[in-house]
């Protein structure tokens, strides 16, 4: 493999650039209009504008990606996380035109994209799996029934979802009708496939999910786990590896799981395999995400693996040259999502220019990101502005030296998710690791981050007023 395109942009773009001139191998970057001066287009060997700024018209062209590849002489294609990486058809359609797609085979893509057909494919593997139902349903009084033999709380979720969409929770008999209805017009218009299911919902779970491994020659390993409960809207904010909770025990037979889960799509590539984890430390299958996760940086830290490495490696038909065995955990590693929202307005996305953006520096301190300063967020995409990972020996270190890169990290001209970054690592409950996926609706108001950025300002202002009558003595003595 000589020559890759990223079919993707922001911080997965770069990242995954930055791997492959590592490996020597030339890269093509795709850009939409607002994106031509992004820092993927610049760090490319060569580059191609796709189209205007709305993906369905740029970065979701799949044909017109193939086309570029022919006519670069491109032998891969990465597809990141999001727009054409769950995409079977655009998987297919590479493969059938000699182009590598550095990831699984349209099949694998194809099973796991849809959760109803995952929990199909997983069955003959005794993988632990939500109460609930494995089909479709579009009857309300087939679904109250269900749902009455399940109990309540439910949970209606569209099959074809992802990011956190599609998804429904319903407390009581007399709203499954409405939030059917819902579920069912959300998930034809967000994802083209109005199939829904229900799941009991897990009232306290937590969010585990193990980083797989799998290549051409038949071997599947797991890369551990990645704790993701700090969510708000069903999506993760914060995430770390390893978990608080996992014994080696308990860390093993998930790991077994998943492992089995990849071989029951014969899967290629990296994959995650995601489980909820309830109270009593059962844990059951969610779904699998047959593409490089966002959260993948903590699993490298504590691995030393480069994982996009592992997936051109991989991709070329080489095997994996370590096994199982092979694999320890080595320190602590945080990651924070800095989403370009207001953490003070219900993580609502704000957009407008960078004015000032300066980022963090330091031994075991990460930042990928896809923004410079005066650069403007497009309001078309995913508002995620960088990922910010730190490492530590223990878990301790590891949430310290967030906060420190946090307060380093200076970005002014749009909202981010830093402050409540902060609010996380500084909170009780996630110091302890006692906590599950309804952390934010437990402890965070806007009001609570508001009472720490007050207490924060007193006492800056108690310091500078020290510092102030310091020198002021100081310059009082006299000279002579
Ligand atoms: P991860 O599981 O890697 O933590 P997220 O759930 O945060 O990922 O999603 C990563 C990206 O992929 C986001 O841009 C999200 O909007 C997008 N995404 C995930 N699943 C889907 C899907 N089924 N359809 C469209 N976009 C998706
Ligand atoms: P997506 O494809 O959008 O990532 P998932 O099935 O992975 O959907 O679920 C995303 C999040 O939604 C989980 O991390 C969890 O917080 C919540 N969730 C999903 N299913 C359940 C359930 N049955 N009970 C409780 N919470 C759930
Ligand atoms: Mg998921």
């Amino acid at each position: 493999m000589k020559k890759i395109i990223v079919a993707n942009r922001g911080e997965i773009a770069l990242r995954i650039m930055r791997t492959a001139k590592k490996m020597g191998i030339k890269t093509v970057a795709v850009f939409s209009e607002v994106d031509r001066n992004a820092p993927h287009v610049l760090f490319a060997d060569e580059a191609v504008c796709i189209g205007p700024a709305p993906s369905n018209q740029s970065y979701l062209l799949g044909d017109k990606i193939i086309e570029i590849c022919k006519d670069l002489n491109v032998d891969g294609i990465h597809p990141g996380y999001g727009f054409l990486s769950e995409n079977a058809d655009f998987a297919e359609l590479a493969e059938k035109n000699d182009i590598i797609f550095i990831g699984p085979k349209s099949h694998a893509i194809r099973v796991m994209g849809n959760k109803l057909a995952a929990k199909e494919a997983v069955k003959n593997y005794d993988i632990p799996m939500v109460p609930g139902i494995d089909r479709a349903v579009t009857d309300v009084n087939e679904a109250v029934e269900i749902a009455k033999e399940i109990g309540f709380p439910i949970l209606i979720k569209a099959a074809a979802g992802g990011g956190g969409k599609g998804m429904r929770i319903v407390e009581k008999e007399l709203e499954v009708q409405e939030q059917m209805e819902r579920a069912i017009s959300e998930a034809k218009a967000a994802f083209g496939d109005g199939s829904v299911f229900i799941e009991k919902y897990i009232t306290s779970p937590r969010h585990i999910e193990i980083q797989i491994l799998s290549d051409s020659h038949g071997n599947v390993i797991h890369l551990f786990e990645r704790e993701c409960s700090i969510q708000r809207r069903h999506q993760k904010v914060v995430e770390e590896a390893p978990s608080t909770v996992l014994t080696p025990e308990l860390r093993d037979r998930m790991g077994k799981a998943a492992v089995n889960v990849a071989k029951s799509c014969d899967y290629l590539s990296t994959g995650t395999v995601e489980f909820l984890l309830d109270e009593h430390h059962n844990f059951y299958f969610l779904e699998m995400n047959t593409r490089l996760q966002v959260e993948h940086p903590v699993t490298e830290f504590i691995t030393g693996i480069d994982l996009v490495e592992q997936q051109i490696k991989i991709a070329r038909g080489e095997a994996i040259t370590f096994i199982q065995e092979d694999l320890k955990i080595k320190g602590h590693a945080l990651e924070l999502r800095v989403y370009a929202e207001d953490s003070l307005n219900d993580f609502l996305p704000s957009i407008g220019t960078l004015t000032k953006y300066q980022i963090p520096t330091g031994k075991n301190i990460r930042v990928d990101d896809g923004f410079r300063e005066g650069m403007e967020i497009p309001i078309y995409y995913d508002p995620i502005l960088s990922k910010l990972i730190t490492y530590g020996n223990d878990r301790n270190e590891a949430i310290q030296l967030m906060i420190e890169a946090i307060q380093q990290y200076k970005i002014e001209g749009v909202e981010t998710t830093l402050s409540f970054g902060k609010f996380v690592c500084k909170h009780k409950a996630f110091i302890s690791g006692n906590f599950d996926t309804h952390f934010v609706k437990k402890y965070y108001s806007s009001d609570k981050l508001k009472k720490q950025h007050e207490t924060e300002a007193k006492i800056a202002a108690a310091i500078a007023l020290q510092l102030y009558t310091k020198e002021e003595r100081i310059l009082k003595i006299p000279s002579n």
